[in-house]
């Protein structure tokens, strides 16, 4: 029976409403186990103790809980840092890394359990594809980072600030499936996430760029662009050869245009690969062409390593030099700080187990 039983993490309020109606369960009770599962954080029927034990009995029996099998945490960066493995169904390995600061704390989630677009300086992009995520799979990562900081801050509310969409997978080639995730954690009977508290990163999926701008919830938009030229970002991200550098470019603009919202270029320092001056000098042209991308900014990324690739991060003083040219043609910048290296949780690591996978 369980086999077809509809996973609950899929399921919209409505959804879950229109299921207890043919429980000839009151519709109260929709709301009640939607409120357990999004504002309690009930991981089971058992912690749903506002339900009547029959009910949670069938919910037991009838529905999926968690599709998402919990393997195992790792913690890094004095505890600040946690690595959480998943597996779907035994297989394909899933992981969300959760990140706490001072006034803030981050979920990385997965949105496909490795990636096609097989960028060669990312664990994830080594590793293939393996499946794409359910919505419901992307919540579950989401709501054990909001229970993991509960319990880290001891603390009954939910301390989770930012979700962001840079784990496993290329968010936009599951575009569906990842904007149900955000507009179920949006939902203000539920989870209540605030919109502008969630980032999307794309390797440049021209379609998925021009959906968003449609989108009614602003969520902040990241690209990853890691060269300013055609021939260097076609080596480094293979997609480049359908969405080059100019078609990505008129998307983005096209973007802040009709959103108003500001755009972030992810740029990976690689020694010797695209961390020389000119490219910086490349990289602040294109971003000042024609009239000139008013809303962005660039997210310098010191490059983690990745077992077996022989590319070797840039130096600190060649970072602070792009870093530099940037500046002087007015081009905000910053530099992403390095979290989980210890645990090989940092962008790009995310490969699963790679023996048991
Ligand atoms: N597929 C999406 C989501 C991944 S986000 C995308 O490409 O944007 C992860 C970010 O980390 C991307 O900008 C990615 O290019 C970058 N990244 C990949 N491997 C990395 C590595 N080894 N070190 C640092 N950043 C890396």
């Amino acid at each position: 029976m369980k086999d077809r039983a509809p996973a609950l993490y899929n399921l919209t309020l409505a959804e879950i409403e229109a299921l207890l109606r043919e429980w000839r369960q009151p519709a109260y009770r929709a709301r009640q186990i939607y409120r357990q599962l999004y504002v309690n954080l009930a991981a089971s029927p058992r912690e749903m103790s506002d339900l009547p034990a029959a009910l949670r009995e069938r919910l037991t029996k009838e529905v999926l809980f968690s599709t998402l099998q919990f393997e195992r945490t790792q913690s890094g960066d004095g505890g600040m840092t946690r690595k959480a493995l998943f597996r779907v169904e035994d297989g394909p390995p899933v992981e969300s890394v959760l990140m706490i600061y001072r006034d803030r704390a981050t979920v990385c989630v997965s949105t496909q359990s490795g990636c096609a677009m097989g960028c060669s300086f990312c664990a994830s992009g080594r590793m293939g594809f393996r499946l794409n995520l359910t919505a419901g799979q992307m919540i579950e990562q989401v709501l054990w980072a909001a229970r993991e900081t509960r319990t880290i801050l001891a603390s009954d509310r939910t301390l989770l600030t930012n979700v962001v969409y840079m784990g496993m997978g290329e968010p936009f080639n599951n575009y569906d499936r990842w904007w149900a995730s955000v507009e179920r954690l949006h939902d203000p009977e539920g989870f209540n996430f605030g919109a502008r508290h969630f980032t999307v990163s794309t390797v440049g999926i021209v379609p998925g760029i021009r959906r968003l701008a449609k989108e009614k919830l602003p969520v902040n938009l990241a690209v990853s662009l890691h060269a300013p030229d055609d021939e260097l970002r076609s080596r480094l991200v293979p997609v480049n050869k359908k969405y080059p550098v100019a078609v990505l470019m008129e998307a983005v603009r096209d973007y802040t245009e009709a959103t108003g919202r500001r755009v972030s270029f992810e740029y990976v320092l690689l020694q010797g690969v695209n961390d020389q001056p000119g490219r910086a000098l490349g990289l602040a042209r294109l971003l000042k062409r024609g009239p000139g991308l008013a809303l962005c900014h660039v997210n310098l990324i010191p490059w983690n390593p990745v077992p077996g690739e022989p590319l070797k991060p840039s130096e600190r003083r060649r970072v602070l030099d792009f870093q530099d040219v940037l500046r002087e043609r007015h081009v905000p910048c910053t530099l992403r700080t390095q979290r989980g290296l210890d645990i090989a949780a940092a962008c790009g690591q995310l490969a699963g187990d790679a023996k048991k996978t």
